[in-house]
């Protein structure tokens, strides 16, 4: 469906509106000076035909004042060109006391018969006496004796009435358009200057791609709608950008761990296949390959794990976990490593606790940071684990006299594939992702994972985990 541009709709809905107050209010103000002009009609006649009742009684020969004009001079503050009087008898015929330049007959109506004859006066506006309408009052005149003795009747042309409320028509007519297009025209200027930022922002946001994340759009810092969407707008943008080269930085760090693994395969199998070799040989070449295939498993394993975590679809078991069970068990699992490299590995404290969680993750989760712990320990050193409840739920400690990390090293080491100097000098195998990984399944559970670290001197991770279901 064609829609017109809001500039378009707002001129138009101004001057609707417009058209509607100024129809309302013309109306209105006609209405009530018709009304106005009729009262003040009214009020003259009855005026008039009071003085004329009150010669009627005197029944002097010349009922009429002498000069017709001065009275109607008074009520109506000038003597109208066309004005019209006539005195019946109570037979209702013409009066001879009437003077003669009272030509005009005026009609009798039978409405105003009957009025005369209950003692009211009638007001009637008539046609076909002269060019224009007659506004007539028929009064009845009393003597003393409450005895009917006349009719009057008195009668102004509406010429003059009619007249100003054409007036008053061709003013609004002419006024009304001027008005409108007046108004329409002020409507669009102002609706295009207050829309014209908007189209300033459309230009720009066109021109920003996932190329061009860096620009921003140009805030006017005066605090309006306009400039708070362009704040807002920038900010999605910030956060845009940062997801962007997140994700840039995660799929060339990925292929980049994926491949070295596959070089040294290929490299591998490549070798095997110059020369014809013994079987042990090839025994060895196989398991050689079998553990690149494994990095590369493990590697794509965690990939996946995080990229579901990314998308928020990572499921997680909400099943009954003996912590303490699954403590020991991690235990003897990371105890032959630890013995590989000469590192002692203890159980602290371990306080029986059961909370409802993914047994097989929160065992990843176990094992990549004893595993951190052994790996980034001298020989010599000792790791240390510890389970113990507190108020919020569970606190799992992971302590080694190892390395130590700088606090700048802290702030990242749970990001995607960081890695310290000091570890990647040790030459310890890794590639950047089991922190990461640890925390996605901590944050899966409703936890999260502390860390206090002394360079040189040790670390301790702690794993929080709350009693309850994370919903
Ligand atoms: P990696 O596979 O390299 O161990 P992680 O994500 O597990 O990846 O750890 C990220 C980095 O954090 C490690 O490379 C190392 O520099 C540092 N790190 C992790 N655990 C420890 C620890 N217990 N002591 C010192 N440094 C650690």
């Amino acid at each position: 469906m064609w829609m017109p541009s809001i500039r378009a709709r707002l001129t138009l809905w101004y001057t609707g509106l417009l058209t509607v107050t100024l129809l309302l209010l013309g109306g209105v103000t006609y209405g009530l000076m018709v009304n106005s002009l009729d009262r003040d009609v009214d009020n003259a006649l009855r005026k008039i035909a009071q003085v004329l009742s009150m010669q009627a009684r005197k029944e002097a020969a010349a009922i009429f004042p002498t000069n017709m004009d001065d009275v109607f001079r008074r009520f109506f503050g000038f003597p109208p060109p066309d004005r019209y009087v006539q005195m019946l008898d109570p037979r209702g015929q013409r009066d001879p006391r009437l003077p003669p330049r009272s030509t005009k007959t005026l009609p009798f109506s039978p409405q105003a018969q009957a009025n005369v004859r209950r003692g009211l006066p009638t007001f009637e506006t008539i046609n076909g006496v002269v060019d224009d309408p007659v506004r007539l009052l028929t009064m009845p005149v009393r003597d003393n004796a409450n005895r009917l003795i006349n009719v009057v009747q008195v009668g102004l042309s509406l010429k003059n009435s009619y007249e100003t409320r054409r007036h008053f028509v061709r003013i609004l007519a002419l006024v009304f358009p001027i008005a409108l297009l007046l108004a329409a025209g002020g409507g669009w200027l102002l609706a295009h200057r207050a829309l014209a930022p908007v189209d300033q922002m459309t230009t720009a946001a066109q021109r920003i791609g996932a190329e061009r994340l860096a620009e921003r759009l140009e805030e006017t810092g005066t605090g309006d709608e306009l400039d708070r969407l362009a704040t807002t707008l920038n900010a999605m943008l910030s956060r845009l950008d940062d997801a962007f080269r997140q994700i840039r930085q995660f799929s060339a760090d990925a292929s980049h761990e994926l491949q070295t693994p596959l070089t040294i395969l290929k490299g591998e199998l490549e070798v095997a296949l110059r020369s014809s070799r013994s079987p042990e040989a090839y025994q060895h070449i196989l398991e050689s390959a079998l553990e690149e295939i494994d990095r590369i498993a493990v590697l794509v394993d965690g990939l996946m794990l995080l990229a579901r975590a990314d998308a928020g679809v990572l499921r997680m078991d909400q099943q009954p976990v003996e912590l303490h069970q699954l403590i020991h068990e991690v235990y003897g699992q990371a105890k032959v490593l630890a013995t590989t490299k000469s590192v002692r590995l203890s159980l602290g404290t371990i306080e029986p606790v059961v909370i409802p969680g993914d047994y097989e993750r929160l065992r990843r989760l176990l094992l990549n940071l004893i595993d951190n712990g052994i790996k980034y320990t001298p020989a010599g050193g000792q790791v240390t684990l510890a389970l113990r409840r507190c108020d919020e739920g569970v606190l799992v400690d992971v302590t080694d006299t190892g390395i130590g990390l700088f606090p700048t090293e802290q702030d990242r080491i749970f990001q995607r594939f960081y890695r310290t100097d000091s570890a990647r000098n040790q030459g310890a195998s890794g590639s950047g992702l089991g922190l990461c990984i640890a925390h996605s399944i901590a944050h899966a559970h409703g936890g999260a994972i502390d860390l206090e670290s002394t360079p040189g001197q040790g670390s301790t991770f702690t794993v929080r985990l709350p009693l309850t279901a994370s919903s």
